[in-house]
């Protein structure tokens, strides 16, 4: 599995290039946003590790010009902590992950395996269905009709549970302890956003189930 760290801290770049080769990735590091692209549109990497601050071309920029290419590349991005419309940005540009600094090694090695484990799976036809949409967690396609539009890991993952659950009300605690684990540091405005963006892909697909706002308790879906 290939590599490729964009990461114009130097030091970082070389340390995480290090750890990668001790777990037996094979790993290119470059240090501007312009190296990083045209690196990436290469297409021999199996994975992208993005800073978003970068010299030359910043991050999502980068992010939007691979996936306006037609590459579906698993990117990870390394964002500044806190900085959650960096988040947000880099999550409506097609990243698949994200990671705030300063992070730890293992956390990052365990989102690489994760995607990898994704990207290497068989696809299956594991179609969920609800109301008027079809969920393939496998593709990350939705459906409704004829339009369809693909997914993001987290929101895939989101709208399995949701639709999993779909007679009860599904806190953002639960959602948190899902898809992110029950030791992680992510806040409720993270959720928030993820249902946003489902809602706007919903939206888009003209489709008639909604994700409904129970307050202060969570999120149920209706389908009619
Ligand atoms: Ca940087």
């Amino acid at each position: 599995m290939r590599i490729l760290i964009v990461e114009d801290e130097v030091h970082l770049a070389e340390a995480l290039t290090q750890i990668l080769k001790k777990n037996n990735y094979t790993v290119d590091a470059v240090y501007d946003g312009e190296s990083g692209l045209d690196n990436a549109l290469s297409n021999i990497y199996d994975l992208i590790v993005l800073d978003i601050m970068l010299p030359k071309m910043d991050g999502i920029s980068v992010l939007k010009n691979i996936r306006d290419e037609g590459l579906s590349t698993p990117v990870i991005l390394l964002t500044a902590k806190g900085e959650i419309s960096d988040k947000v940005a880099g999550l409506d540009s097609g990243a698949d992950d994200y990671l705030a600094k300063p992070f730890a090694t293992e956390e990052l090695l365990a989102r690489i395996r994760a995607l990898s484990r994704r990207k290497g799976e068989v696809i299956i036809d594991n179609t969920l269905t609800f109301g008027d949409i079809e969920l393939n967690p496998s593709t990350l396609k939705l459906s409704a009709g004829s339009r369809e539009v693909k997914l993001i890991l987290k929101e895939s993952q989101l709208l399995e549970l949701l639709i999993s659950r779909k007679n009860a009300t599904t806190s953002k605690e639960i959602i948190i302890e899902k898809l992110w684990g029950f030791d992680s540091d992510v806040e409720y405005n993270h959720v928030e956003v993820y249902v946003s963006f489902l809602r706007k892909k919903l939206t888009f697909l003209n489709s008639n189930v909604k994700i409904n706002t129970v307050r202060g308790v969570g999120y149920i879906l209706e389908g009619n």
